[in-house]
């Protein structure tokens, strides 16, 4: 499916066959000298040939056509390899870089998610069936790093990037301050809520998101090309929603914590989670593995804040309500 959003900017979206999210938005600004898509799908068979079928319907020549990733999750830099030429340049940031540079050391997803409580006979099968996982891209690629206040220049368009941290380590947007336009990637979704997870102990995913809507709130902004479903023009009563969701779910959280320590798993089971299944156990494991680490980013936040605390029995990590900090 193709949309004309705007005078050479086009929707192209891009299928996520068996996953709830059901389509990933790819845009393509077209121009005579560079065409720019940004975000792509995943590396795999339909997404590649819907893309191939909408740049051509679109005229585009993939020969002169320049990439921009807003992250590094699969749905949106996967395909990216199997789509750029010689002469593309792949426009990314530097920490999702890194991140993918490093490659993946499920390793450490398995002792983290198992110092969390995450039953081990379904360890193994959740990063297995993960898609993240299955249709990533694994070649080299030669990224060209940007920064915040970079820009973009294509046609009419001339678009500054905005960092964005929060659904990813280095998440990045771009912003077009004269047409007032505003590519979010995952950073703002409109009748989703962007996946706030976090795998390791080294950063405060939940912290930096919300750091990043309150700068993104100050942006004149008329209409957000989101990741995923449909574009939208309420940017500012969306993040606004958005802020609302987490700290419902952060009071949600102290809530289960008043019954006492529990490991991160065994908190995420009676949290309240936007899913068609009717409990916990029926989840499929991803969802399991997504709502674990939802879970997980709202702990650190709430430990950093000093609301709650975090305790290693033997092999497992418990968190308890701080009883010192008054809420
Ligand atoms: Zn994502």
């Amino acid at each position: 499916m193709i949309e004309e959003i705007l005078t050479n900017l086009y929707r192209v979206e891009i299928p996520l066959p068996k996953n709830p999210l059901k389509a990933i938005n790819s845009y393509v600004v077209k121009n005579s000298e560079r065409n720019l898509v940004v975000d792509t799908g995943w590396n795999q068979e339909e997404a590649l040939n819907t893309m191939q079928t909408g740049l051509r319907e679109l005229g585009v020549d993939i020969t002169k056509t320049d990439f921009f990733i807003t992250h590094l999750h699969a749905d949106h830099l996967g395909l990216v390899s199997s789509l750029a030429t010689s002469t593309s340049t792949i426009y990314f940031n530097q920490k999702d870089a890194d991140w993918y540079n490093s490659g993946i050391h499920l390793d450490n997803f398995v002792n983290f998610a198992r110092l969390n409580g995450f039953p081990e006979d379904e360890l193994q099968e959740a990063l297995y069936t993960h898609p993240g996982l299955k249709y990533r891209s694994q070649v080299h690629l030669a990224f060209h790093i940007l920064r915040e206040d970079d820009t973009i220049n294509v046609g009419d368009y001339l678009f500054k990037c905005v960092e964005t941290p929060g659904h990813t380590l280095g998440h990045m947007c771009l912003y077009e301050p004269h047409k007032k336009i505003f590519m979010a990637g995952d950073h703002i979704l409109n009748d989703i809520t962007p996946t706030i997870q976090l795998w390791s102990d080294e950063w405060n995913p939940l912290k930096e998101y919300l750091t990043s809507l309150d700068k993104v709130y100050k942006f004149d902004i008329e209409l957000v090309l989101p990741g995923h479903r449909g574009a939208f023009r309420n940017c500012k009563e969306r993040i606004q929603e958005l802020k609302y969701h987490h700290q419902k779910r952060l009071d949600e959280m102290i809530s289960v914590l008043k019954k006492g320590s529990q490991n991160a798993f065994q908190i995420a089971s009676q949290m309240t989670w936007d899913i068609v299944y009717d409990s916990w156990d029926l989840f499929p494991i991803t969802q399991k593995w997504f709502a674990s680490g939802e879970t997980i980013s709202h702990l650190k936040y709430l430990e950093e804040k000093g609301v709650v605390q975090k305790e290693t029995q033997g092999k497992k990590r418990v968190y308890s309500l701080n009883l010192n900090h008054t809420i």
